[in-house]
């Protein structure tokens, strides 16, 4: 008896997806003009290939604003995970609070301006303010840059600050490539 055939159904499944998800951030850096060639780690920062580019200016760094405001919004689980993982290891009898503010990372970034002032880093933070150098930056490394500096100063366990070299090991476990 042959067997009953799948009735095929015309269906335009790809274009349905695609409207129903929010696109990710990886597809607003492909939609983004000098972003698209980004390439991405293994985690949520980019893979930093290059290091240098040209000069960066505030319209690049209006356009990285808008791919790192997106990954912070889309990975706040992996985020807080990072931050919780970190602490259990180091308080592990303790059992630690971890308070993360990823409102504020998100304002941090929202509010990153150019620093023409000092060109020694690429970068810094203040907690408020996510300060960009006006060096020579591929667009991987400002977007690694804004990201980096946006999750600095938002955590607390037990109630007291991280301090910096502990922040670079939750960074380095979300993907951050870091020489030291
Ligand atoms: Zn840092």
């Amino acid at each position: 008896m042959p067997r009953p055939r799948k009735k095929r159904i015309k269906t335009n499944r790809l274009k349905s997806k695609q409207n129903n998800k929010k696109s990710s951030y990886k597809q607003i850096a492909n939609i983004t003009k000098g972003f698209s060639k980004l390439h991405w780690g293994k985690c949520l920062f980019p893979d930093y290939r290059e290091l240098s580019g040209p000069k960066v200016s505030r319209k690049r760094i209006n356009r990285a604003k808008i791919i790192v405001k997106y990954i912070l919004e889309q990975e706040s689980n992996r985020i807080i995970k990072a931050f919780e993982n970190f602490a259990k290891k180091k308080y592990y009898n303790q059992n630690p609070t971890i308070i993360v503010d990823l409102k504020s990372a998100v304002s941090m970034v929202e509010n990153t301006t150019l620093y023409t002032d000092d060109e020694c880093l690429y970068g810094y933070s203040d907690g408020y303010s996510v300060y960009v150098s006006a060096i020579k930056m591929s667009n991987e490394a400002l977007v690694g840059t804004i990201l980096h500096e946006s999750l600095h100063n938002i955590g607390t366990i037990n109630g007291k600050d991280i301090c910096e070299k502990d922040e670079h090991t939750i960074m380095k476990s979300l993907g951050e490539q870091l020489d030291y």
